[in-house]
């Protein structure tokens, strides 16, 4: 039987069509700016999302990194949320490598910051302060959806107090396809838009930042910097605009499955987070973790079991493969919970 993975929509594999389209790239020296492919990929990024142009980096990390530090010189300061991926999982990065400093703020459980908030963080022009000079917000955040209303409120506090304002993207095309708003309306107005094509889009590997002209210029920098300009990087291209034109859509049947993924687990007795895009929460009593986790693995289902786990749905899981999914979490559940959830019995 096929493994079903719901780890994370990372692990995706290039479909056939995919690598068909990397097979036949045209490639050149994208040191040289040589690399057509790469440049189309920029271009056809940079127009999807109204922007001035766009930038090709390996990773998302590298390119939120990037990105900040195109917005922010030593000892300047960047406001984010205490979850959001450019303060929490790129290993302080903006810190070490951009001596940018972060204020963190806490996000409110829908993944917003709280504006009043952000505006009071803002540090007064005093020799005691990091200038403060940057918002970062992340959409989708945990899988939940910011809407163009509160970003648009985001970006009008930005511009007012004279910030600058990045959107990690990594999931943009989710919350697109979840609020069918094309990304140039949703994200009308950021300076800069970090959006992997790794994730959902279902690429090997690369994020294309998207900015205005004098963000992309300092980012190209940085990339050298970092270690980021790569050269024939057109293989890797291709397959990122295969997936700008073929695998943004599709999204919403991702959407679909993780609802029915969510609903699956409810019907088990499972306290489940409502889904929004396509990541599900959802709550395991402690002492089944473990074992559970090592029975999906040997039935080939790979999924992190947590007192709070989150399933990923992506390309390469199906409805039949979420049906299977939450039936061998019912078939272990009935088996082995010796407190019965009422649930269970009424599922069974
Ligand atoms: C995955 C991700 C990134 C970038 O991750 P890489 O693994 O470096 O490509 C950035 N932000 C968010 C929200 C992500 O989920």
């Amino acid at each position: 039987m096929k493994p079903i993975d719901l780890r994370s929509d990372t692990v995706t594999r290039p479909t056939t069509a995919m690598r068909a389209a990397m097979a036949q790239a045209e490639v050149g020296d994208d040191v040289f700016g040589d690399d057509p492919t790469i440049n189309r990929l920029q271009e056809t990024a940079a127009s999807m999302f109204g922007m001035d142009a766009g930038l090709f980096f390996p990773s998302g990390t590298q390119s939120n990194l990037a990105a900040l530090m195109a917005h922010c010189q030593r000892g300047e300061e960047v406001i984010v949320g205490q979850s959001a991926h450019t303060y929490k999982y790129e290993g302080g990065g903006a810190a070490v490598l951009g001596s940018i400093q972060p204020q963190p703020l806490t996000n409110k459980p829908d993944g917003t910051l709280d504006l009043a908030e952000v505006e009071a963080a803002i540090k007064p022009d005093d020799s005691h302060f990091a200038i403060t000079r940057l918002i970062a917000l992340e959409n989708t955040i945990g899988g939940k959806v910011l809407s163009r209303a509160y970003m648009a409120d985001a970006i009008a506090l930005a511009r007012r107090r004279g910030l600058s304002i990045h959107l990690d993207g990594a999931r943009i095309f989710n919350a697109s396809v979840k609020l069918g708003m094309p990304v140039k309306d949703l994200c009308a107005g950021f300076d800069s838009v970090s959006v992997c094509l790794s994730k959902g889009l279902g690429t090997p590997a690369g994020t294309v930042l998207v900015a205005k002209a004098p963000i992309i210029e300092k980012a190209k920098r940085a990339r050298k910097m970092l270690g980021g300009t790569m050269r024939q990087v057109g293989i890797i291209g291709a397959a990122g605009l295969y997936a700008l034109e073929h695998h943004i859509e599709r999204l919403a049947d991702d959407h679909a499955n993780a609802k029915r993924l969510g609903s699956g687990l409810e019907r088990l007795g499972l306290v489940v987070d409502p889904v929004q895009t396509n990541m599900v929460f959802a709550a395991f009593p402690k002492e089944v973790c473990g074992p559970l986790q090592e029975h999906l693995a040997a039935e080939g289902i790979l999924a992190f079991i947590d007192p709070r786990s989150r399933f990923v749905t992506h390309l390469d899981v199906d409805s039949a493969a979420i049906d299977r999914f939450v039936e061998t979490v019912y078939a272990f559940l009935a088996k082995n919970t010796k407190a019965r959830p009422a649930v269970l019995t009424q599922a069974g």
